[in-house]
């Protein structure tokens, strides 16, 4: 089942919300997360529950099927590299598949821009400042706070509470496209990057995070071409099924720093550079 499951041939819209929301305990299953966070399996399950039921079914894009799909990359990635299963600590993997699930969560809609430009309550809550990112770490941790059965973090000592709390906040605070050049160029200058340093990993992790989000180019074209659609709906542009300046300008220098940085999952985007014909 499990590896099956954790292949980049995944299509996420075979799949309900429901049995999206399964799989997404299997895969905690995959990474021992209940063990790691010392919780059963009802309360990794309610909380899965809990999440699921936050994302708006209304919004083309950035619904339940996005974080599952952003979730899933980031499983696979972690899953095909012996070396980042090895180096990120068992609460930092759990780090990070929690960030993956709840990256965009209770996401309205649109981008931070428009927020700003309305003067959104939300953007008046945060100040202009990665509206949307803040407010789904927010939500997150108000869910669990407010929801003892879906608290997968009170079992756990304070001191490993906070590390996790501090990786998901950063993880998280990094899916901001406002910073993604500017993150990419972080690691590229960074001639030292080593696994035992935490900050270090955390910037790999926030690396990984990023291309997951934009992970559905590694799936074939047909999930593509979905995804690509639905942005262009949500964000009220139209779809241009020709025009892949993002892909050669976003998307491709992302994976290409992924890769050199964790050259164990470069089978993982075997399928991109077949679709696109671009080298990696
Ligand atoms: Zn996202």
């Amino acid at each position: 089942m499990t590896n099956n499951l954790l292949k980049t041939s995944f299509n996420v819209f075979e799949y309900s919300d429901e049995q999206l929301e399964e799989m997404a305990f299997q895969i905690f299953e995959v990474f021992n997360v209940c063990e790691t966070l010392k919780i059963n399996k009802e309360k990794g399950t309610k909380f899965i529950q809990e999440i699921r039921k936050q994302y708006l079914t209304t919004i083309p894009y950035h619904n339940f099927s996005h974080a599952f799909e952003v979730f899933h990359s980031l499983s696979t990635f972690l899953y095909t590299s012996d070396q980042l299963k090895k180096d990120f600590t068992s609460e930092e993997q759990a780090a990070l598949l929690i960030a993956a699930l709840c990256h965009d969560l209770k996401h309205p809609g649109g981008n931070n821009q428009k927020q700003i430009e309305q003067e959104s309550d939300l953007a008046l809550i945060y100040n202009d400042q990665s509206v949307i990112e803040n407010y789904s770490i927010s939500q997150t941790f108000l869910l669990v706070k407010k929801n003892e059965e879906a608290n997968i973090f009170s079992e756990i000592a304070k001191q490993k509470q906070k590390k996790i709390r501090k990786w998901i906040i950063q993880l998280i605070l990094a899916t901001d496209p406002e910073f993604h050049n500017e993150q990419l160029q972080k690691i590229r200058k960074n001639k030292s990057l080593s696994f035992e340093e935490e900050s270090h990993r955390l910037q790999v992790g926030a690396l990984i995070l990023l291309a997951s989000d934009l992970g559905y180019y590694t799936r074939n074209q047909n999930v593509i071409t979905k995804w690509r659609q639905k942005i262009c709906e949500e964000l009220g542009f139209e779809y241009n099924e020709k025009d892949l300046s993002f892909v050669k300008f976003s998307v491709l220098p992302l994976y290409q720093l992924v890769v050199k940085t964790v050259p164990e999952i470069r089978t993982c985007f075997q399928s991109f550079e077949q679709t696109f014909k671009l080298k990696i």
